[in-house]
């Protein structure tokens, strides 16, 4: 897996980036930098961090996909106008219209009411993120980079908190880091929520991937050297050469797939060609196959037929060197980059772009995007002008499945609690936390007094009452809850209580 980098100085933080900032574009950013680190001057994170950090780390993030000095001022500042005294006309005095409309632009997504139902709220939350998306792609890049860094320090928040933005984090925030083709941010934020839905899942399968990573390394370290050797003879040019082991989710994935063999995933460990030019990919890969025979079937052209979010490369899968199944990836530098920072490298290479505009550091602005990329952002806003976007049936075409089988209710605070179908409010209680299930004596839906094997529906505000005086869950319990989780912790506190439980399921 690959290190994440986190700046402590400006200095640091400018060194991410692969093409230098100009001293122009430097004095922005430094300015930006000031700004929000007196701003937020004495805040604290959950985690005790210096709530500026975080700013840093959202803008790093940016950094090194190459974004431009306006977009990581705004980054910078992004929680600025929202959590400090300081408001965002004096941004916008300070940094000008666009820094401020895109701190605007994220301050307005962060705010998301919950009311009426969970599908709703995801709806909303979609809505307002393809509104964002459509007004400046910059804002969701400022928005997934926050969501990264909140994912990373996501430990400091309590047990319900974490499971529903990690949840909202895989159901909205991977799929459009996935559309835009922003591989490294889509790959972290995959396995951060992953980690947090699926605990147990995730744990084995990071000790899984450790074990057999370990068996692998050697291996793939010898094939390595044999291929560059063959390259080297044949006069291609490797700009680089690394192994890269499958990101968690994805190996979970196809585990899943494969009754959790890990000997049929050929891609735990792949080796990845770095060329100079699309000829020499072709080349290479003759080279490779002359060397090593390929599997049938197994050779994917992504760069004649690229996936729909842009990704180029060329997969080949081969018996490797002792007659092991190996695949590898060949790509040039910039389709590298591309499947790393998606977008934002289009930023770097633009075609419009000439040598001097990257000599002199000139700052591509938005609409230097090139529009392909954005078709199909493109093709969002012109389908929502169609419908008029005031139907809810627009949204609900985005094709959302991800309601199946599962509920949602609110505490009286608005939290969202997911829940198996067949529920029941013991079961709620547990979620929240094991004492408000130990001492549950009744519960409301929606304000009336319901029993404690009712089964909870979509969208109902759930109001555990408790009493102090009781320490004991009733066996009874066992009989009707749904989730694993409260049975376990019923269980538990009968145990410790004394009490015998026998035969329960
Ligand atoms: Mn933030």
């Amino acid at each position: 897996m690959s290190e994440v980098i986190q700046p402590k100085t400006l200095k640091e933080l400018i060194s991410l980036r692969k093409i230098p900032y100009s001293s122009k574009r430097i004095e922005r950013i430094s300015k930006a930098y000031a700004m929000a680190k007196k701003a937020h001057q004495g805040q604290k994170r959950k985690s005790g961090e210096d709530y500026f950090v975080h700013c840093v780390e959202t803008a790093a993030t940016l950094v090194k996909m190459g974004l431009g000095s306006i977009t990581i001022s705004a980054a910078l500042l992004h929680d600025v106008p929202e959590d400090t005294e300081i408001k965002l006309e004096e941004i916008e005095k300070e940094f000008g219209k666009e820094v401020a409309f895109i701190v605007e632009g994220v301050t307005k997504l962060g705010h998301v009411r919950l009311k009426g139902s969970i599908e709703e709220y995801y709806l909303d939350n979609l809505r307002k993120m393809f509104m964002a998306m459509a007004a400046d792609i910059r804002v969701i890049l400022i928005k997934l980079a926050d969501r990264l860094h909140n994912m990373r320090t996501l430990e400091a928040l309590p047990e319900n908190k974490r499971f529903r933005i990690a949840k909202e984090t895989m159901e909205i925030f991977v799929p459009i880091a996935n559309r835009f083709g922003i591989g490294e941010v889509k790959g972290e934020l995959e396995d951060l929520a992953f980690k947090y839905i699926e605990p147990e899942k995730y744990k084995h399968i990071v000790e899984l991937e450790t074990e057999a990573y370990k068996l692998r390394s050697q291996y793939v370290k010898s094939a390595i050297r044999e291929l560059k050797e063959e390259l080297k003879t044949s006069g291609i040019k490797l700009i680089d050469v690394h192994g890269r082991a499958k990101r968690y989710f994805r190996l979970y994935k196809k585990l899943e797939k494969y009754d959790m063999n890990v000997d049929k995933v050929y891609d735990l460990v792949a080796i990845r060609l770095v060329v100079t030019t699309v000829a020499s990919c072709y080349e290479t890969l003759g080279i490779v196959h002359k060397k090593y025979k390929p599997l049938i079937g197994r050779i994917k052209d992504y760069i004649s037929l690229p996936k729909p979010n842009g990704y180029k490369s060329i997969h080949t899968t081969v018996f490797g060197p002792e007659g092991k199944i190996l695949e590898i990836q060949i790509r040039t530098e910039r389709m590298h980059d591309e499947a790393e920072f998606g977008i934002a490298a289009h930023w770097i290479y633009t075609q419009g772009r000439t040598w001097k505009d990257i000599m002199f550091r000139r700052e591509p602005r938005a609409a230097e995007v090139p529009e392909k990329e954005l078709e199909w952002v493109q093709q969002l806003k012109q389908w929502h002008t169609e419908t008029g976007g005031q139907t809810d049936e627009f949204w609900r075409s985005i094709k959302i499945d991800f309601f199946k089988n599962h509920i949602f209710a609110f505490t009286p605070s608005g939290d969202v609690i997911e829940l198996p179908e067949g529920a029941t409010p013991i079961d709620f209680a547990y979620r929240i936390h094991s004492e408000v299930g130990d001492r549950a004596m009744g519960a409301k839906a929606n304000g009336k007094m319901v029993s404690l094997d009712y089964i909870i529906h979509n969208g109902d505000l759930i109001d555990v009452v408790t009493s102090k005086d009781k320490k004991l869950p009733s066996r009874d319990w066992l009989r009707f809850v749904k989730t694993a989780h409260a049975q376990a912790k019923i269980k538990n506190t009968l145990r410790k209580g004394g009490v015998r439980v026998v035969g329960s399921k």
